[in-house]
């Protein structure tokens, strides 16, 4: 007999014996009866036995689901053969699980773009062939190394620091007149995956356009001074025919807008052709917001309440052009959108994480769709009962241009009558210390 049966019918035996023992013992006592108590006893333990091993029987056929098993209610005589049913159903799946890996390392293979799945600490875990090629990225000696030591450009840098989730361009490590643009994409947990690729032709069709751009603009200046030149000459000449008032002044202020569409073209297209860095000079914050403050004020003639608030004594090291240009641009926009009677906050702070330009206002705000356009050129809020405000739309792509020549990024939160605040981050580096 298997032993495991004979372990079963002994241990039932016992357990038998021992309430045949304790009955017999009970109805002598109670009942002068000792041999129907011990009948009871065994009858007792039987029964228990029985719905203990119907119970177990019934959990095994559930374990082993019949459906799963060939569609037959589970047997033991047919466990030999469901066995190898199942080994040869497993090698079939890993048949096709091999089948499917190789698809997908050819499919890595022919992908035109660079892959690395990055660890959360910006470590290399897997790299493809493109990341080879187009980031030196060796497959086993740089498995484990942080991807900032293998692209080592201060715009892919900040961006892979803080996480960032739009993409992001730079120079190739390895080709010097090469471009590359890196996206990230979530991969798994405390992985993602970080897609690069060659956008050369695509810098270079956009060079010869900002190129033709700025050539075009720099054309124009000359007219437009002989013009703005005459125009003046004819509104302050006393001999001038009255009646030719009104058209000098509306092609003047053509002139005008022309001029500044002009100075913001050729503004813009510097910042993105521009191959030297800014400098690191120390900038005094009241200064700047101060000007932006008062060219504001000019701007609104007054009607708008709008004040620079200084927290901290720390300047901004930056290409003070560049930065003026910034200040102002957000004054001019603020006040500008905001009725009047309303109020505009120009303020500078800074903390451990870099420093802050912000400027918030009590104006019309912007609806959430927008946001992520407003920096292109030329988009303007249409529409929508928004005010007719003279302006180029170009002066939040400049804004964005020096922010990111900075190493800084422009964050806006608004919502329609709700104002709006537009916040200038920079990274700590463009932060000095206090005089
Ligand atoms: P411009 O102001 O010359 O039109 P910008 O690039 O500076 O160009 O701004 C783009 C658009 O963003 C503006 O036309 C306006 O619709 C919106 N905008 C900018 N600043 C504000 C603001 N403070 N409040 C509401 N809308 C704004």
């Amino acid at each position: 007999m298997d032993t495991l049966v004979r372990k079963l019918v002994l241990r039932i035996t016992l357990r038998a014996c021992a309430a045949a023992a304790a009955l017999a013992a009970a109805g002598w006592l109670l009942a002068g009866m000792p041999v129907a108590g011990a009948l009871a006893g065994v009858v007792l333990v039987l029964a228990w036995e029985l719905s203990v091993q119907l119970r177990a029987a019934g959990e095994l056929s559930q374990l082993f689901d019949a459906d799963a098993w060939s569609g037959g209610a589970f047997s033991f005589a047919e466990l030999p053969q469901q066995l190898s049913d199942l080994e040869s159903r497993t090698e079939e799946a890993e048949q096709r699980l091999k089948q499917v890996l190789k698809a997908l390392r050819s499919t890595a293979r022919s992908f035109p773009d660079a892959a690395l799945v990055l660890n959360d600490q910006g470590e290399v875990v897997v790299s493809n062939r493109q990341a080879r090629r187009m980031l030196g990225v060796r497959k086993r000696l740089d498995k484990g190394r942080p991807a900032l030591k293998l692209i080592r450009d201060p715009e892919f840098a900040s961006w892979l620091q803080r996480g960032g989730k739009e993409l992001v361009r730079f120079k190739s490590p390895e080709q010097p007149d090469a471009w590359l643009e890196a996206q990230r994409v979530p991969y798994a947990e405390k992985q993602f995956l970080l897609l690069v690729r060659d956008i050369t032709t695509a810098v270079l069709a956009d060079k010869t356009r900002s190129d033709f751009v700025a050539n075009a603009s720099h054309e124009l200046q000359t007219p437009l001074t002989v013009l703005t030149g005459y125009l003046e000459s004819m509104s302050e000449d006393e001999d001038f025919p009255k009646r030719w008032g009104d058209p000098v002044q509306h092609m003047a202020s053509q002139c005008d807008r022309m001029t500044r569409l002009v100075r913001d073209l050729l503004e813009l297209s510097r910042l993105e052709t521009s191959d030297t860095p800014p400098g690191f000079a120390p900038l005094s914050m009241m200064d700047v917001l101060g000007d932006a403050v008062q060219v504001g004020t000019a701007r609104c003639a007054g009607q708008v309440d709008i004040f620079a608030e200084v927290e901290s004594d720390r300047p901004l090291l930056g290409e003070e052009f560049e930065i003026r240009s910034v200040a102002t641009n957000l004054a001019i926009n603020a006040v500008a959108f905001t009725p009047p009677g309303g109020k505009v906050v120009l303020r500078w702070e800074t903390s451990r994480d870099g420093g802050r330009i912000s400027s918030t206002d009590t104006g019309i705000g912007i609806r959430r769709e927008h946001l992520p356009r407003l920096t292109e050129r030329f988009y303007r809020v249409r529409g929508e009962g928004s005010p007719v405000v003279p302006g180029t739309g170009l002066g939040l792509a400049i804004v964005k241009h020096v922010l990111n020549r900075h190493g800084g990024r422009l964050e806006i939160e608004s919502a329609p009558g709700s104002g709006s605040t537009f916040t200038c981050h920079f990274p700590p580096h463009r932060v000095g210390d206090a005089p």
